[in-house]
């Protein structure tokens, strides 16, 4: 199995390569030349851990991966990393099924994959007999920056930036990135916000003169957002195992579909759920939640992608996004394969702000649908939920909650669903804190506290005791800078 660029290049590299690369050259995407199948029949799989599943979904995708070395990554990544058993459970509350995917170190879903990439990088690396030393160069709308700074920190043959976006992340996000140890880590705030991050690291990216400098120091760029494909495809791993236990519980019959929800930001978790349904897995509707920034939900119900609006400052910040890097991916897929289709989309993305894809892409988006929730109604259904069924939401599963709910009513659809429940309620503990009706704290630390006390759910220890580590990363950049601070790191 190869993988080609979504827009057009000719050159394919093995999965390895593309794991090192990160961008393909003429800057698209990465993506399976093929989508392999289910390499497994469900009913073989029930009872199955979460490792062995993942195991054989990975090399599905990339069979240059021996079962030894795959196994080395599996067993890195998730032996002793989470605080749930199983790594990921499946929990039935509120009329519908959670999947939880924030019980890693850092108590948000990244872990899931930022967990493992280190892994699948460092193997290829050896593979590869790559001479560089590869620098990570990571945008974070708040979750992702510290997973892969967790996964990165100290891992020979590897550097780490992050930048964040000063006042975009929470008090938590925040404070779990300026206290990251670690020799080769380093984190900036940007003045500016998580669009104006991402373009910042994509120009850097895109700049032949400062991979020409770095080449001379020896160092080489990579990704560690979910453009990159090791990013990408440990995620399909998890609706393959919700699959498998939606059926071992007889929640569904083998063969019948389920619902997948997704709290959407940059489109790469739900493409991984579509990627799971192209390897056999049965889905009805890949519903996609929105929070103000309702890009996507426009985009779904109208083909048109248009940028031209206001960015909206949420209580779900992890999804507070314009440019959905991975739907480029979808699009390509869906235009069967077209390159020089999404090239020229893209094109009018940068230029315009504004693209309308083909009645061929139209048709092919029915499998999803798009809805979106306000900062009220996040706060009003995580306070019903909590009182209504005793389950305690982040904000981000409540917007994916809120839509799901809206979904059922404007179509009367019963078909199970699984809720990707993407970040522990303690990492947005304020917002959480106000919506189950607690008393105002005096910052992000007390409010951990206080809605522990109130609910009892236990805190992951990541976030125990986070206001008495120190601060160790103070710089602060306006986006102009960040070419210099890259090559300053280094
Ligand atoms: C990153 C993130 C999302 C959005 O995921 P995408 O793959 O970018 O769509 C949703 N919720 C939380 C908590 C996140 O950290």
């Amino acid at each position: 199995m190869k993988y080609k660029s979504t827009r057009g290049s000719i050159y394919t590299k093995t999965a390895p390569e593309a794991i090192i690369a990160g961008l393909a050259e003429d800057k698209g995407l990465y993506v399976p030349d093929s989508f392999p199948q289910l390499p497994f029949k469900i009913e073989d799989m029930q009872g199955k851990t979460y490792k062995e599943i993942a195991f054989r979904v990975m090399k599905a995708f990339f069979p240059d991966y021996t079962d030894t070395e795959m196994k080395h990554c599996v067993d890195g990544a998730y032996d002793g990393k989470f605080e749930a058993e199983d790594v990921v459970p499946l929990v039935d509350a509120a009329d519908t099924h959670f999947l939880e995917l924030y019980h890693g170190r850092t108590a948000a879903f990244k872990d899931m994959a930022l967990s493992i990439l280190p892994y699948l990088l460092t193997t290829a690396i050896k593979k590869e007999k790559e001479d560089h030393k590869i620098c990570i160069l990571t945008a974070t709308s708040g979750d992702t920056g510290k997973a892969a700074l967790e996964g990165f920190a100290d891992v020979e043959g590897t550097e780490i930036i992050v930048f964040y976006p000063n006042e975009g992340v929470s008090e938590v996000q925040e404070r779990q990135m300026v206290s990251q140890e670690g020799a080769n880590t380093h984190v900036f705030a940007i003045n500016g916000n998580f669009d104006n991050a991402q373009s910042g690291v994509k120009a850097i990216f895109n700049d032949d003169k400062i991979a020409e400098e770095l080449a001379a120091k020896g160092v080489k760029l990579s990704s560690a957002n979910s453009i990159n494909i090791g990013r990408l495809v440990p995620q399909v791993a998890y609706y393959v195992y919700a699959y498998i236990k939606l059926v071992e519980r007889g929640a569904i019959k083998n063969g019948e579909p389920m619902n997948v929800v997704v709290p959407t930001g940059n489109f790469g978790n739900i493409l991984a759920a579509y990627y799971a349904y192209k390897m056999g897995i049965p889905v009805n509707r890949f519903i996609c939640a929105s929070n103000e920034n309702k890009v996507l939900t426009d985009f779904i119900n109208t083909g048109v992608y248009d940028i031209r609006r206001e960015f909206h400052l949420t209580n779900s910040p992890s999804m507070d996004i314009l440019i959905s890097s991975n739907l480029e991916r979808l699009l390509y897929h869906l235009s069967g394969d077209d390159g020089e289709q999404i090239k020229a989309l893209m094109e009018d993305l940068d230029g315009k702000k504004v693209y309308e894809v083909s009645d061929k892409i139209k048709e092919g988006l029915k499998v999803f649908y798009g809805g979106f929730a306000t900062v009220e109604e996040t706060n009003e259904t995580i306070g019903k939920v909590y009182k209504e069924a005793g389950y305690l939401m982040d904000t981000h599963t409540a917007v994916a909650y809120k839509v799901y709910e809206d979904y059922k009513n404007a179509t009367g659809d019963k078909i199970p669903a699984v809720i990707a429940s993407t970040a522990s309620p303690y990492k947005f503990a304020d917002s959480v804190a106000k919506a189950i009706g607690l008393a105002e704290c005096k910052d992000g630390f007390e409010y951990v506290r206080e809605v522990n006390e109130a609910t009892g759910v236990p805190v992951p220890s990541g976030l125990k005791d986070l206001d008495k580590k120190p601060v160790l990363h103070t710089g602060v950049l306006d986006i102009d800078q960040m070419a210099q601070a890259v090559k300053d790191c280094l």
